[in-house]
């Protein structure tokens, strides 16, 4: 007898779940809740008088190809976009520096630009070269990134160039954030290589490769749709809908309860849905409300999300002076500013932007403050204007602005955060039949990474449901 699933949340891990369903079981009835009147969670693109503007996340990593085969197969492969390359910079001791070429991350492979560089010290570079001599750093399970980079290649290049780099993706306190959790490449290297610098300049050598075979391919490491990313949630929703998905929107669900062979969930207006097989997709501040009585949930009630805002600017060209050309910075922890990173959306995606304009994008709000809670939309393009106004000139308005908040958006993990992840989910699997859990709170927050967490989900899900 065919089975019917409930997915909680239509953000891309719910919806790439069910299109993971329908793959392998078109017989399957599959109905997500979706408490917004949309899909798409955090991705979300303005389209406006030519202007392709997100104001969620930007982009994914190509090379995680899963995100490109959904795409391909519901029929966005000629929609596919790769971002120009272009000199990237850090805001540092008051100034811009360009990344140094070569590097990964911020961890130096090659010598040359690195000796170059004025945004490490003569010291600073000489005391990142006893990564070279240093035998491997023994850590029980897991180790702070901060840690982890200060003791190989010292405190200057962890603050100036890896911290601006590697932080900002996961919105967590460097020296909190845990390397098995989010960089264990890393890690792996460093063991193999005896050293960080020698491990990331083989893998250096292995990306040129992979490069090598696809002459003439595009340099850019993320990928993009022409009409945004939201045209790859407008697609995925249109596919899954196709194959039988109903997506109840304005229906956010306040309660599950386990029955002995099935799920009821319960909504705002307490209606009952009962359903044979359970995926939820939510962030953990909303699901572990569900699971309230039971202890095994109590490290998601300690585990902190960043609250973020982007802060889009859209000005006329003749209003705007930039004298570096590249595509963008982030800012070192050092420096006294709000913000923490920029793209200069224009260089990096020129379809964004019509001719004549140009598109900025900042991120503000920093693990620990409340700058985004703090103050009203006028006054965050305020603080985000004179920010910016340190690396270029602005000689008039924007013509528009926007200011996109995502409360509680960046779940932070802290060190021996996958281990407990990894307890939890053989927790679930043992106490809740025919119910899995995953989504960004989980193993990575990329949206290839939470497309590969539902699949990883799912399987499970067909395997226990006996489909
Ligand atoms: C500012 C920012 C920039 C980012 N930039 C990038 C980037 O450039 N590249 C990249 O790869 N990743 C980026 N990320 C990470 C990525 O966007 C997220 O990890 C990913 O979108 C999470 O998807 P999700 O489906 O797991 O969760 P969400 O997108 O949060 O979706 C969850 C869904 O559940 C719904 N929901 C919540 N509660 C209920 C309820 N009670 N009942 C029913 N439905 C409910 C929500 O409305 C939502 O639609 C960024 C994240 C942020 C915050």
């Amino acid at each position: 007898m065919s089975k019917n699933i409930a997915i909680i949340g239509a953000g891309i891990t719910g919806l790439s779940s069910a299109y993971f369903i329908k793959k392998q079981h078109p017989e399957c009835s599959v109905t997500i809740y979706e408490s917004s009147n949309r899909a798409g969670g955090k991705i979300q693109t303005y389209r406006k008088d030519g202007y392709t503007i997100e104001l969620g996340p930007e982009s994914y990593l190509g090379r995680k190809q899963i995100m490109t085969d959904i795409a391909i197969d519901i029929g966005l492969g000629d929609e596919l976009v790769t971002n120009q390359t272009g000199q990237s910079y850090i805001y540092a001791k008051n100034k811009l520096y360009p990344i140094p070429g070569g590097s990964i991350l911020g961890i130096p492979t090659d010598i040359k630009p690195f000796l170059k560089t004025k945004l490490i010290s003569p010291l600073g570079k000489l005391r990142a070269g006893k990564d070279l001599f240093k035998p491997s750093i023994e850590i029980e399970n897991d180790i702070s990134v901060g840690k982890f980079f200060r003791e190989r290649l010292g405190d200057e290049i962890l603050e100036n160039l890896i911290e601006p780099l590697m932080g900002g993706i996961y919105g967590t306190n460097i020296d909190d954030l845990s390397l098995m959790s989010t960089f264990p490449e890393f890690k792996q290297r460093e063991e193999e290589f005896g050293s960080l610098i020698k491990g990331m300049r083989y893998e250096k050598e292995q990306r040129q490769k992979q490069r090598q075979l696809y002459p003439g391919s595009p340099k850019g490491q993320f990928k993009q749709f022409r009409h945004g990313l939201n045209s790859f949630i407008e697609n995925l929703t249109d596919y899954v809908t196709k194959q039988g998905v109903e997506i109840k929107y304005n229906t956010p669900i306040s309660e599950i309860r386990k029955k002995q062979k099935s799920y009821e969930l319960i909504n705002d207006d307490s209606n009952i849905y009962r359903h044979d097989g359970l995926l939820i997709t939510t962030p953990h501040e909303t699901f572990t409300k569900w699971f309230e009585k039971d202890p095994a949930f109590n490290y998601f009630k300690s585990m902190d999300s960043t609250s973020v805002a982007t802060v889009v600017l859209a000005f006329d060209q003749h209003n705007i002076e930039n004298i570096y050309d590249g595509t963008g910075f982030v800012i070192a922890r050092t420096s006294n500013t709000d913000i923490t990173a920029c793209t200069w959306t224009t260089k990096k995606w020129p379809f964004t932007t019509p001719d004549g304009k140009v598109l900025i994008r900042a991120y503000i709000g920093k693990p620990g403050d409340t700058v985004v809670q703090d103050h009203t939309d006028e006054e965050i393009v305020s603080i985000v204007r004179k920010d910016l106004s340190q690396m270029m000139k602005f000689k008039g308005d924007p013509d528009f602005s926007i200011v996109n908040r995502l409360p509680k958006s960046m779940p932070q993990y802290k060190v021996g955060h996958i281990d407990k992840i990894k307890s939890i989910q053989a927790h679930v699997r043992e106490t809740y039949p025919r119910l899995r859990i995953t989504g960004a709170s989980f193993e990575a927050v990329g949206l290839p990474d939470c497309i590969r967490q539902g699949k990883d989900a799912v399987d499970e899900l067909i395997d226990e449901l006996e489909l």
